[in-house]
């Protein structure tokens, strides 16, 4: 799986997805984020076509939404998305949220898709240690990923420590904060040192944190910017700095309170 990828929440289906993401596989992209409830997988298909590389140096999630969750209608959920994408398989596929009394059971569904190779990898969203726990008693194979929000304002320290020990792969999605995080004064102080951008410091804070991170622009020269993260280390004092900026603030819903 990718360091690095893009996020398409609130890309708008049709020119915007397929610019932007032909745009970014142009920039050394490899990682492409979706959902069902983006409703743009067709945007997202077409630009991926468009970009002429093989369907093999990708990476492509998408997620169940909420109202699909259940056995059967996972696998149709699953169906329709990559129908709308125009692709074979998914390298991966995520519960969207960890919806009370069904998530279990759609949990089966993405074992049998994974079981008969329809998807390269399995994982969740949005899960607590606790959602965690109980899927991973009664599941046959253990989440692989757990897309999570995460940023300097919501390090979700406990959550990383569990995963890092049962080995899923953290990923982190509103990396920066939607750009609430951009005018921050330590994060501007440290990314000056680089002659590197508030956004960039942030994304080369969750890649030396050993976070997955797939920031999201439809702006060319954002977008271009986002991915030179590989060319500079922040020190150990600069991890702990921009990590200290922790409020346990969210951007988004909390998973143990969202009514959607
Ligand atoms: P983000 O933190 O990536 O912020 C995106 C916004 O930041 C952009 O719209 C733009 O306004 C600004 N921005 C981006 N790059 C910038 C730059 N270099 N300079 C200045 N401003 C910049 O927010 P996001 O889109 O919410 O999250 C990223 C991705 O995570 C989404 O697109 C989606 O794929 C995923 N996501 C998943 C869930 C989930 O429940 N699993 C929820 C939200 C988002």
């Amino acid at each position: 799986m990718p360091w690095f990828g893009l996020g398409v929440y609130k890309v708008s289906n049709g020119n915007e997805a397929v610019l932007s993401v032909k745009e970014a596989v142009s920039y050394g992209y490899r990682s492409i984020d979706t959902a069902a409830i983006y409703r743009n997988e067709e945007g997202v298909g077409e630009g991926i076509k468009q970009s002429g590389i093989e369907r093999d140096q990708l990476f492509i999630t998408s997620k169940v939404w909420n109202s699909d969750q259940g056995f059967d209608t996972t696998l149709d959920a699953f169906d329709t998305s990559l129908q709308k994408l125009e692709l074979e398989y998914l390298d991966l596929y995520l519960i969207h949220w960890p919806v009370a009394g069904k998530f279990k059971e759609t949990w089966k569904a993405l074992e049998k898709l994974y079981k008969d190779g329809r998807v390269r990898a399995i994982g969740v969203s949005n899960f607590h240690v606790h959602h965690l726990q109980d899927l991973i008693r009664d599941a046959e194979i253990k989440p692989m990923v757990n897309q999570i929000e995460y940023h300097p304002h919501l390090t979700q320290n406990e959550i990383h420590q569990f995963c890092k020990q049962e080995q899923i792969q953290v990923e982190a999605w509103s990396p920066l904060k939607q750009g609430e995080l951009l005018k921050n004064e330590t994060i501007t102080t440290i990314g000056n040192r680089y002659g590197k951008s508030p956004a960039q410091v942030i994304l080369r804070w969750d890649l030396q944190n050993e976070v997955v991170t797939i920031p999201k622009s439809v702006n060319f020269n954002r977008l271009r910017e986002n991915a030179s993260i590989f060319d500079f280390t922040l020190t150990n004092e600069e991890m702990e700095q921009i990590s200290s900026l922790n409020k346990n603030e969210r951007i988004g819903p909390d998973p143990d309170n969202f009514h959607f």
